[in-house]
């Protein structure tokens, strides 16, 4: 977990790779799915533009199906989901009817000013529809109303590990690794 520009989806792919497990982005997912003009991405693509959350019967759904492909057998790592308290208790539902419960929750913790001038320069460099500042600016907002409390449930669960997200990526991932040690097996 962690606002947007927080790092995640990077962070999400060396940790993965570390665990032997896939890293499921929604987001990336949403993009990909927007960019092929697939039934969801015409469904999806005027919410992200603005920011705002794709509706949780959509992404329950993708998540489900994605969770059931062989190469979650071994664990995997979500990123970016859940993002919504409707979120939490799917993926609590889907965890349970598998025998798996959650591990572990990971909050990268960052400056959001920070975060605002980070994706702007990504947008400069990327041409990510939703980086434009107006858009940022929303994400961030419903970012810190909807997503950010859910980090309570997850710590009330005794799941939750908060890793500072500043600094550079390498430090950051050493981080996170020993945040995490104790689950490498
Ligand atoms: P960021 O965290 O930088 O905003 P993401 O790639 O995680 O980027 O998400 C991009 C967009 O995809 C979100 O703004 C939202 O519209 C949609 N999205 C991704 N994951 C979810 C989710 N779990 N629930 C609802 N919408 C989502």
């Amino acid at each position: 977990m962690g606002p947007p520009g927080a790092g995640k989806g990077t962070q999400a792919e060396r940790i993965a790779e570390r665990f032997g497990i896939p890293a499921i982005s929604t987001g990336a997912i949403f993009r990909a799915n927007v960019k092929g003009q697939t039934e969801l991405g015409k469904q999806v693509e005027a919410i992200m533009a603005t920011g705002g959350y794709v509706p949780d019967e959509l992404t329950n759904a993708l998540v489900r199906d994605r969770l059931a492909e062989a190469d979650c057998a071994p664990g995997f790592l979500l990123d970016g989901y859940p993002r919504t308290v409707g979120q939490v208790h799917t993926l609590d539902g889907l965890l349970a009817e598998s025998g798996r419960p959650l591990e572990c929750a990971l909050e990268l913790i960052v400056d959001e000013d920070a975060m605002v001038a980070r994706l702007l320069a990504r947008a400069a460099d990327q041409g990510r529809a939703d980086d434009t500042e107006e858009v940022i600016r929303e994400r961030m907002s419903i970012y810190r109303a909807a997503t950010a409390p859910l980090t309570a449930i997850y710590a009330d669960q005794g799941k939750l590990r908060q890793v500072d997200g500043m600094g550079d990526i390498d430090e950051i991932t050493a981080r996170i690794v020993a945040a995490l040690a104790d689950l490498a097996d």
